[in-house]
């Protein structure tokens, strides 16, 4: 039964109980109904006959939860949703569905294989009634992950990614037909790929079986791919990776999933980049992170140091008196940014304790202490009283 039908039919109506109205409530309004309604009990009578067939009908659909749960949302959505009454649609306003609006408008769209709206809305009316339908269907997003190093992330890489899944075959360019021939429109069903069935007094929509819901007919179908459009293939994309990129980011290759089924546009590719760790540098955003091993007497002194950088190498020029564990920031020779430019380096000076020292300068550091005792430095000075 198709929906035009369910939104036109009040079947509540047709049993004579409230939309709110119990299993049970509608379990005996209906025995009543069939049983005064029955053939048997009304010979030759073509309006009883046509009433039973009504009263079973809504029966058959109030009294399965799941049917009726379909049904309240399919007229709920209908009128409550614009297209029936006060919607923009109703110009002569008044009951129900006016004369010159067409629903079959509406289907027609989705037959044609427009994907979202309606045909989304719809849909599982009809995947339930039989074998799925494949009508054409935007293809899959695929995901992959890739891991990068370190440097290559920061500074950006085109990284070859191979990947199986399945794409419009080659031979047939995805229409499924010998090359040469094309699919014509299934004469059944007009290329909708549904069809109206009555039984007993019942009507259903359910996909076409001459063309099983594909709304067309190969007659010859391509050999390499079996009339479906579709070969699985193992491609290889080479994908851009744009400088900066952060561990765990995903980038989205439109387009680069999987194949639509029959001439529909591809899914998406999402690739989700790894990023592997670096024994010199860390990252902070844009910001390139260092330790900087230095001596005591580097600090004390001061001194200009060359430290390695994305590029290469840079002169840090670490002033005289700089305390450990100090951050000298160089501007603009972080991670690239999205935009352009760049990030800063920061680089953290560590003091680095000699294991060992020899005699000479173990002399010298004591003479050290000592004249840093006469100049009055005491490092725990700030201690006083603690
Ligand atoms: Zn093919
Ligand atoms: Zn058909």
């Amino acid at each position: 039964m198709s929906q035009r039908e369910w939104i036109e039919k009040d079947f509540y109506k047709e049993l004579g109980v409230s939309s709110d109205a119990s299993t049970e409530e509608i379990k005996k309004a209906y025995r009543k109904l069939a049983r005064d309604l029955h053939p048997d009990a009304n010979p030759g009578d073509a309006k009883a006959e046509e009433r039973f067939k009504a009263v079973s009908e809504a029966h058959t659909v109030l009294s399965d939860p799941a049917k009726r749960a379909e049904y309240d949302e399919t007229r709920r959505l209908f009128a409550g949703g614009g297209y029936g009454r006060g919607g923009g649609f109703t110009p002569g306003g008044g009951g129900g569905f006016t004369q010159g609006f067409d629903l079959g408008d509406i289907f027609g769209q989705q037959a044609g294989g427009a994907d979202g709206g309606l045909g989304d809305l719809f849909g599982g009316l009809f995947n339930r009634s039989g074998t799925r339908t494949s009508r054409p269907r935007r293809g899959a997003d695929v995901e992959a992950e890739t891991t990068l190093g370190f440097r290559e992330a920061a500074r950006g890489v085109t990284v070859p990614l191979h990947l199986t899944s399945p794409s419009p075959c080659t031979t047939c360019h995805g229409s499924g037909a010998k090359p040469g021939t094309s699919p014509r429109v299934c004469p059944i069903c007009n290329g909708s790929g549904v069809v109206s069935r009555n039984q007993g007094a019942f009507g259903f929509s359910e996909p076409c079986d001459e063309c099983r819901g594909t709304g067309s007919i190969i007659d010859d179908p391509c050999v390499d791919c079996h009339g479906n459009g579709i070969q699985n293939r193992t491609r290889t994309i080479n994908v851009r990776i744009p400088p900066g990129i952060a561990d765990g980011q995903r980038i989205r290759l439109a387009g680069q999933g999987e194949a639509g089924l029959r001439g529909a546009p591809s899914g998406d590719l999402y690739v989700t980049v790894r990023v592997s760790q670096d024994k010199v540098f860390g990252r902070t955003g844009d910001d390139l992170t260092l330790a900087l091993p230095v001596s005591y007497s580097e600090l004390v002194l001061g001194t200009t140091v060359s430290v390695p950088t994305l590029e290469g190498r840079v002169g840090v020029k670490v002033p005289p008196g700089t305390a450990d564990g100090r951050t000298l920031r160089v501007r603009g020779r972080g991670v690239p940014k999205r935009g352009g430019g760049a990030g800063d380096l920061l680089v953290t000076v560590k003091v680095a304790v000699p294991p060992k020292l020899d005699d000479d300068a173990v002399a010298a550091m004591r003479a050290l202490q000592e004249a840093e005792k006469a100049s009055g430095f005491d490092p725990r000075a700030g201690w006083a009283g603690a």
